[in-house]
């Protein structure tokens, strides 16, 4: 039977909701124990939230100041040393998680699975490749410990109802010295986060500008919903990186997505493959993008945009 161990992804005090997707995927293993460590200079308050979500057994506590900010150098001999007592040891497909992962990995001795998107068996699973296009089944050797990142995008995060209990956990593993936290830098905004975002609505090159950019962000704040960008948009300077959607941006499955002079290129779709309804506004009626679009307006989106913000009131 399988022993799972899933790595928190938490930033100032709140888990990170990729967290409990990674505990939606562990389920579907038929694990014996699924448990959650958090490492962090003082854990207390994002163990209480991980010891809440549904079908955890037990969430493990390191608390150390060097595990203050998310240096997957400094985790990963800490988790390396936890994992002995695990079958399997996940953490999300996020810039965390692709981060730390491959560090575990390394120090295991054991190839990563990357993007797990369906379970076969508990060491069988299924994963994209080239951009989304074919999905691969992999399978990894039973007798070795299992270091996975698992796709977000693919697994509903579980949720509440759970009291797990906290424990803290003592490593004696040695922190490498030679990497050192300079600072974070972030967007800051009010909006709902990206990746966890029940709607999104993304611009694209077509907005011409970052000045033009800010009907997007109108129609996002009058829906309740995050902002996203083509990497065109990304690289013209319109909006900063962080808000990339697609193969190397992020990936995201809002309920609603809303691709404003976005053509769908395949990269850019890998990102929303597992959105609920699409809808896409272009001029161009021929836009791949009305290929995947369960709603599709033609036209200018200086015109459709602001009509459309008129009509939600
Ligand atoms: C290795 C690699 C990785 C990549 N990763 C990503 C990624 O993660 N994410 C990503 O998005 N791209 C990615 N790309 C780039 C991708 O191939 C496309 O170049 C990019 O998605 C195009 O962005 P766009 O749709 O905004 O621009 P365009 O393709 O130029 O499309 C603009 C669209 O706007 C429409 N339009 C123009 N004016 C108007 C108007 N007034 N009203 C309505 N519609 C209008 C046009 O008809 C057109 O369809 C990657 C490429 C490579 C090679």
């Amino acid at each position: 039977m399988s022993k799972v161990l899933i790595v928190a992804e938490h930033l100032d005090g709140k888990l990170n909701p990729s967290t409990a997707r990674c505990v939606t995927c562990a389920k579907s293993f038929d694990a014996e124990s699924i448990d959650i460590v958090v490492l962090c200079a003082a854990p207390d308050a994002v163990a209480a939230q991980a010891a809440q979500i549904a079908g955890v057994n037990k969430v493990l506590t390191v608390a150390n100041a060097a595990n203050a900010h998310a240096l997957a150098q400094v985790w990963a001999p800490q988790v390396a040393q936890l994992a002995s007592g695990y079958t399997h040891v996940l953490g999300p497909s996020t810039t965390f998680g692709k981060d730390l992962m491959p560090c575990i990995a390394a120090l295991l001795g054991v190839a990563q699975v990357s993007d797990i998107m369906a379970v076969d068996g508990a060491h069988a699973f299924k994963r994209p490749i080239y951009a989304g296009n074919a999905i691969i089944s992999v399978t990894a050797p039973a007798d070795k410990t299992l270091v996975a990142t698992v796709r977000t995008a693919s697994w509903p995060a579980a949720g509440d109802g759970g009291s797990a209990g906290i424990e803290s956990a003592s490593v004696s593993a040695t922190l490498p010295t030679h990497t050192r936290f300079v600072g974070l830098k972030q967007g800051k905004s009010d909006r709902p986060d990206l990746q966890s975002a029940s709607k999104v609505v993304s611009g694209g090159r077509a907005l011409g500008s970052s000045e033009a950019f800010s009907i997007i962000y109108s129609l996002a704040d009058k829906l309740g919903a995050g902002v996203g960008a083509s990497r065109a948009a990304v690289d013209a300077g319109y909006v900063p990186s962080d808000l990339q959607v697609g193969q190397t941006g992020k990936i995201i499955s809002p309920e609603l997505y809303i691709a404003i002079g976005i053509s769908g290129a395949i990269q850019h779709l890998t990102g929303i493959k597992d959105a609920g309804t699409i809808v896409a506004i272009n001029k161009d009626g021929d836009a791949p993008i009305f290929e995947i679009a369960d709603f599709g307006l033609v036209g200018d989106l200086f015109q459709i945009v602001p009509e459309l913000e008129k009509a939600l009131g």
